[in-house]
Formats: C-alpha cells, sequence, structure tokens
C-alpha cells in the first residue's frame, strides 16, 4: 500500500492489526497509515535493546560518531522528504519544516563531534600522608536502554535530540512518538536503520498511551526522557519510579521590551517568536511586557507588522501561519479568549477563530490570574502588559508556574545581570525572544517546565553515570 509506514523493532520492519490514520491538520486528508505496536512487539524491542546495549556500550568513540555521520548523511540525502512529511503530518509551514530539518542535520553533526569528546578527570588524591600514594580516575558510562517520548510540534528535531545523544553516548534506545505525527520519526527509523547501528540499538514505534506506560515502568529500561505536557510528563515521573527522567515540559514564555534600541528588531522577533507554528512551540512569546516609554510606539509597529503575516496552506512558500494541530486546540483557544474578554481583557488584534486556524492574537488588559496568562496558551495569543519599573517587570515574568526561557530586550547591563539573579528560569536570552535555541546550548527548564537538560552534551550527561577508579600505587 502507498503511503503505509511500518514499525520498527531492533531490524525488523513489522505491523500489527491496529492501523493508525494520520491526517494532514489543513485539510483533513489521510497522508499516510501506520500502527500501534502491540504488547509482544514493546517486548521484543525492550529485549533487544538490551541485548544490544552489551554491544553499545563498548563501541569505540570513532564507531559512534561514525554512525552517527550516517545518519547525518541519510537525513541530507532525504532532506525534502524530510520536510514535507513534517508539514503534512504537523500541519507546520513547508519553511519552517525546512528548518527544523537543517536543525536535526546539525544536531547529528553536533553529537558526532560529542561521540569523541567524553573523557574523564584524572585526579591526585595526595592531599593527606594517609592517601599519599593515591590517585583516581573518574568518567562516565553509558546507563543502559533509554525510553524516548516526544510530542508532535517537532516530530524530527526532538526525536533527533533524545537519539543522537544516546548513540554518541553508547545507549540504546527506544522511540514512541507523538500519535498525531509519527511518520517523521518512522522515516527517520529508515535512515537509522542503514547506518551501522548494532540491530536492536535503536526501535522506534507507535502504542497505546497504556503499553506507554508499561515501557515507562520497565525496570529493563534505564531511563526515560520525555518531552511533551506538563501534565502528561510529571505523571509519568511517578511511574518511572526509581529510575532517571528528564522530562522538557510547557511554559508560557515572557519577554521583556526595556529599551527603545532598534524597536524594529524587537518587534519582527516578537512577531516572530509568538506567531511561528501558530504558537505552539514551547518557548513560544506568550507573554509581552513592555517599558511605558516605549509602549505606543512598540505597539503600533507590532499591530502594524502582524497584519503582513500570510495564514493558509502550510505547504505554501509564503505562508507563515498554517494550521493548529487540531481543531480542538483552535476551539480550546477560542474559549479561553472569550474567558478573558468576559473578565475585561481587550483584544487589540485578531482574536478569532476560522476552522482549525486561528488568527494571531494580542490580547491587552489582562490579568495573571487569566488562563491565558497562566496557562500555557500553545497557540497564536500574546498578551501585552506595560511596566514602569524594570524589577516590576521581572517580578511579573517570574510570576508563573513554568520557568522556561525569557527574552529581555536590553543594553543596560544591570538589567542583565538582575534578570539572570532573579528569574527562576531555566534560560535567559539577552537582545532576542524566549524561542531562541541553538542545538548545542543547555536547554531545559525549572519549576513546572520540567527537570534535567537537553543538547547534545548536557543530554549525554543525563545518559551517563559517573563512576570513580582509585588507584594505590604505593
Ligand atoms: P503530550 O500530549 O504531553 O504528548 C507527548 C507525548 O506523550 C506523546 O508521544 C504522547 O502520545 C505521549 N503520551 C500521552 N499520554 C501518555 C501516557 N499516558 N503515557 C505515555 N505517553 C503518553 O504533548 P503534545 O501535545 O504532543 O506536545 C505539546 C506539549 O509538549 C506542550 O506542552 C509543549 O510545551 C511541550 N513541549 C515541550 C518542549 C520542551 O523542550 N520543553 C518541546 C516541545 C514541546 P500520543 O501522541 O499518542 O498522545
Amino acid at each position: 500500500m502507498q503511503n503505509e509506514f511500518k514499525f520498527l523493532i531492533g531490524n525488523d520492519w513489522r505491523e500489527s492489526k491496529n492501523v493508525l490514520e494520520v491526517r494532514n491538520p489543513y485539510n483533513n486528508d489521510i497522508i499516510g497509515i501506520t500502527y500501534l505496536a502491540a504488547e509482544d512487539d514493546v517486548n521484543d524491542a525492550i529485549q533487544k535493546a538490551v541485548f544490544a546495549f552489551k554491544e553499545t556500550r563498548k563501541l569505540p568513540a570513532y564507531k559512534r560518531a561514525e554512525i552517527l555521520c550516517n545518519i547525518k548523511n541519510g537525513i541530507l540525502e532525504r532532506k525534502e522528504d524530510f520536510a514535507r512529511t513534517i508539514t503534512l503530518e504537523a500541519g507546520k509551514p513547508i519553511a519552517d519544516a525546512r528548518l527544523e530539518v537543517e536543525r536535526a542535520i546539525c544536531t547529528f553533526q553536533i553529537a558526532m563531534e560529542e561521540a569523541k569528546r567524553i573523557s574523564g578527570e584524572y585526579i591526585s588524591l595526595d592531599i593527606s600522608e594517609r592517601s599519599k600514594n593515591r590517585n583516581a580516575i573518574h568518567k562516565r558510562f553509558p546507563i543502559g536502554p533509554i525510553l524516548g517520548i516526544t510530542p508532535f510540534n517537532f516530530p524530527l528535531n526532538l526525536v533527533v535530540h533524545k537519539i543522537a545523544p544516546a548513540i554518541a553516548s553508547g545507549n540504546t534506545i527506544i522511540i514512541k512518538p507523538a500519535s498525531k505525527t509519527p511518520l517523521t520519526a518512522l522515516l527517520l527509523g529508515k535512515v537509522i536503520s542503514e547506518s551501522g547501528l548494532p540491530n536492536g540499538a535503536f526501535s522506534v514505534f507507535p502504542c497505546s498511551p497504556g503499553l506507554a506506560e508499561q515501557i515507562v515502568a520497565d525496570d529493563r529500561i534505564k531511563m526515560l526522557t520525555f518531552t511533551g505536557s506538563a501534565e502528561i510528563g510529571w505523571r509519568l515521573k511517578q511511574i518511572a519510579n526509581k529510575k532517571r527522567v528528564t522530562l522538557e515540559l510547557g511554559g508560557n514564555a515572557g519577554t521583556i521590551i526595556d529599551c527603545n534600541d532598534n524597536l524594529d528588531y524587537a518587534v519582527r522577533r516578537c512577531i516572530t517568536s509568538a506567531f511561528s507554528y501558530s504558537g505552539q512551540v514551547c518557548i513560544s512569546l506568550q507573554r509581552l511586557f513592555i517599558n511605558k516609554i516605549i509602549y505606543s510606539d512598540f505597539m503600533s509597529k507590532f499591530l502594524k507588522e502582524i497584519k503582513t503575516l500570510k495564514m493558509g496552506d502550510p505547504m505554501d512558500e509564503n505562508t507563515k501561519l498554517g494550521p493548529m494541530i487540531d481543531e480542538q486546540s483552535a476551539r480550546r483557544t477560542e474559549l479561553w479568549i472569550k474567558e478573558a474578554v468576559n473578565q475585561g481583557a481587550v483584544i487589540a488584534s485578531g482574536g478569532l477563530r476560522k476552522g482549525v486556524f486561528f488568527e494571531p492574537t494580542v490580547v491587552t488588559n489582562t490579568t495573571p490570574q487569566m488562563k491565558i496568562n497562566a496557562n500555557e496558551v500553545f497557540a497564536p495569543v500574546v498578551t501585552v502588559t506595560e511596566y514602569e519599573s524594570f524589577e516590576d517587570a521581572v517580578e511579573q515574568l517570574n510570576n508563573s508556574v513554568y520557568g522556561l526561557q525569557a527574552g529581555i530586550f536590553t543594553n543596560n547591563i544591570k538589567h542583565v545581570f538582575y534578570a539572570y539573579e532573579h528569574l527562576d528560569i531555566g534560560g535567559v536570552i539577552i537582545n532576542d525572544v524566549p524561542s531562541f535555541r541553538a542545538d548545542n546550548m543547555p536547554y531545559g527548564g525549572a519549576k513546572e517546565s520540567g527537570i534535567g537538560r537537553e543538547g547534545v552534551r548536557y543530554a549525554m550527561e543525563e545518559m551517563t553515570e559517573p563512576k570513580l577508579l582509585v588507584l594505590n600505587l604505593s
């Protein structure tokens, strides 16, 4: 059958009785089918991962780097295929999908380099008479089979952020992709199956939430690396019990516009951050705080720029705003906006749902308690608040259960360090928006936004255990 994607257990491509239809969010067409893995498949995947770990833990650095290089080249050869698959299943505008593919290639490139850099430390222990001839080596070892669970919104690069560090650090990994966007991960499975990675070191399959929870609880799995909503992530952490867990969860990212130097640049960056991929990015700009002195200047430019955004078919090269992932998400956004307006908020632009689309929306006169501020909106919606003192803006930005990244536009070095010190957050981005991410930087959240860090080297640290060797050379 055309557009049939089997799932991958070790080197076996399999199907099951449970067909999963994958639809284009833009027009609801079925773009491909795959299958939900059954209990036996899942069990085989875990067993193979355990077995293959005996081999991957001993793979020399040059071999791991070679495999990662083969995968990188495999994606390069099929760049457009990957981009179109992302657009078709996630509704992501094609230009953004191409960018995601470029980033995935870069993430494998980083992993290739980092694979050769895991080294340890030599420590002299001759700090007293008692230990005068002792020396030590401290280095990191891979921990064993890892389970990666990934969300719908970056169906390639967020999957890669789990696979690449796992391979680079000598681990085996099983991926359960989001059921709305599994095809990109299965396409990546094809590339990985031709990379020279030992059989069983990688499996990828969609499955029911119940079965996914069984894998999370399975003692043979040594680590869960989860990217998705806070609700599911924290629940899985309970089920994971004593195993290692990293959680990359949601947020309601804020930005402070503190000074009027290059306001046009700040406006352009804020538009990109708030509305790209219809705001369905964990670090999308959701809450904007603007210095009173520049408020009206910024707002007039911002509201003018919004009108230039083209909403429509994500396959169209000029589209900036595609559909939301499903109509339910667009309806939920509509509800939250109506609720805010009933509580006194004012819509400065947009505010309307058109089927599965939601207009780029700017809301003023909000309170921190309104859902569009307090919750993760995950839609093209930004709230705007005027402030008088920078310290007050930082306090307002901090007033959230989440803490992923924040953007601060300022040339005041005192403000830079004030924000860095006082924000309870994973990252502070100066003179750019919270959605800035380079794939080698440590990335992750505080508070409800998660635990642990990704960004290849940092994920490799999470995926390895340090071990000490003490030598008595007397
Ligand atoms: P989600 O609903 O939490 O789903 C994430 C993954 O968890 C999917 O693969 C999903 O499978 C799976 N899942 C759901 N219920 C499960 C269960 N009971 N047991 C095991 N797995 C389960 O999130 P989403 O809607 O796909 O993605 C959006 C969320 O991800 C947002 O909150 C966003 O902020 C967050 N996110 C965070 C980051 C970050 O790096 N911090 C990056 C991107 C996205 P199904 O698809 O089959 O339900």
